[in-house]
């Protein structure tokens, strides 16, 4: 059986992918990882038997142990045992869900260790992405997207390669608050953010597809996964999100990946990669759809995408510094702590503060990571 280490299993994105995992049967689970949520944890512990399972936060790890006693599985915690359990030695696939910055160290971890990265964790590339790519060909090791944006380019390009590509068309739903003004914008309440119109996610992913910024993050993803300038990265506005994203080639054809809104399939394409395999579920019925739409992004509404492009075309530290301002403020937003229209202010706040490191190494990410936040925590931008 092929074995598979899952970080940030207890999430969005590591449950569905023990689902995936479950129909088919023929993966066996070697490590687990999760933040903080040990019932979960014990649960898949108990189910997938890994050799393995880390929680981060020590006390939770405590727990967890006491609980799982009867079962012949390490328990570790921390960045240490985050790494560890990314390395787990009989793994050949390491799937990364954690939620955020704190991804960059295991992921590189994992491929240090040979491994392939099933990849959903989109700040660690946006972050360390001249670092990650370089070791992926230093290692040899591939980078398989589970960003549904980034699967449905992925399996557009399969067989394509080396044809030249002249643009990505990023999808995009616009969120819930598409076509609304910052006027409108500006008493968002952290529920009304919460409901994303198609996609049932995490909250730190719904909130950053309300500001349009997981788009930016998504721009900067495809940058690094693909290999092209952001100038060839569009982002479309596509409503219904049907059509999962778009490349245009040298000759004007446009190829697209349409489906229903599921992550288990990107998933299931990335587990299995190239091989298609049958997968429960609704399918497009296209005379109840009726039709698809498409509209332009706005970008002085939704200033995190421009400002996404801007962190991105200059590089360096500065989508580090974009994304470890986002954090920052989804995490305050969601704690009631600041406005909705505050979590762009900060990035653009951020971003104008910053002088940019050129050629950043892990240490200058985190340490820049670090910088943002303190920077954040002083200038006050506090909701009164
Ligand atoms: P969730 O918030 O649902 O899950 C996050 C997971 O990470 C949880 O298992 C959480 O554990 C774990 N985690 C958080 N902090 C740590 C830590 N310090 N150490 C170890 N584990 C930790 O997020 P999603 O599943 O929605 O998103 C995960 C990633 O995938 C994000 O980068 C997101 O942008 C990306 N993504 C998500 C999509 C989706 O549909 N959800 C689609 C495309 C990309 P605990 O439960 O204990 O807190």
């Amino acid at each position: 059986m092929r074995k598979i280490v899952v970080l940030g299993s207890t999430g969005s994105i590591g449950t569905q992918t023990l689902e995936v995992v479950r129909a088919n049967g023929d993966w066996q689970v070697t490590g687990l990882a999760a933040g903080a949520n040990v019932s979960r944890l014990e649960e898949q512990i108990r189910e997938f038997r890994p050799r393995i399972a880390c929680v981060f936060e020590e006390a939770a790890a405590r727990d967890l142990a006491a609980r799982v006693a009867d079962l012949p599985v390490r328990v570790v915690s921390g960045m240490d045992g985050l790494v560890e359990t990314a390395q787990e030695p009989s793994a050949e696939l390491v799937l990364t869900a954690v939620v955020g910055m704190v991804g960059i160290l295991p992921t590189m971890a994992a491929m240090e260790a040979g491994k392939d990265i099933a990849l959903a964790n989109k700040e660690t590339l946006v972050t360390a992405g001249h670092l990650i790519t370089a070791l992926a060909r230093e290692r040899g090791v591939r980078i398989l997207p589970v960003d549904s944006e980034h699967s449905a380019i992925f399996q557009v390009l399969h067989g394509e390669r080396p044809n030249p590509v002249s643009r990505i068309l990023l999808t995009a739903s616009g969120g819930p608050f598409r076509g609304w003004n910052r006027e409108q914008m500006r008493n968002v309440q952290v529920e009304d953010a919460l409901k994303h119109p198609n996609w049932t996610m995490g909250r730190k992913i719904t909130i950053d597809s309300a500001t349009m910024v997981n788009k930016g993050l998504e721009v900067m993803e495809a940058g690094w996964l693909f290999g092209v300038p952001l100038s060839q990265v569009e982002v479309v506005v596509q409503p219904q999100s049907v059509i999962h994203s778009m490349v245009e080639f040298a000759d004007g054809a446009v190829l697209a990946q349409l489906g229903t809104p599921d992550m288990r399939l990107p998933i299931q394409y990335a587990l299995y990669y190239p091989e298609r395999r049958n997968l429960s579920g609704p399918r497009l019925d296209f005379g109840a759809l009726g039709q698809l739409t498409f509209e332009k992004p706005d970008l002085e509404n939704f200033r995190g995408l421009a400002l996404a492009y801007r962190a991105g075309e200059t590089g360096g530290s500065l989508p580090t510094v974009f994304n470890a301002a986002n954090e920052w403020a989804v995490a305050r937003f969601l704690d009631r702590k600041l406005g909705f229209l505050e979590i762009t202010d900060s990035i653009q706040a951020a971003m104008e503060a910053h002088r940019v490191i050129p050629h950043p190494s892990v240490e200058q990410i985190l340490e820049t990571e670090r910088e943002v936040r303190e920077f954040l925590e002083k200038s006050g931008s506090r909701k009164a």
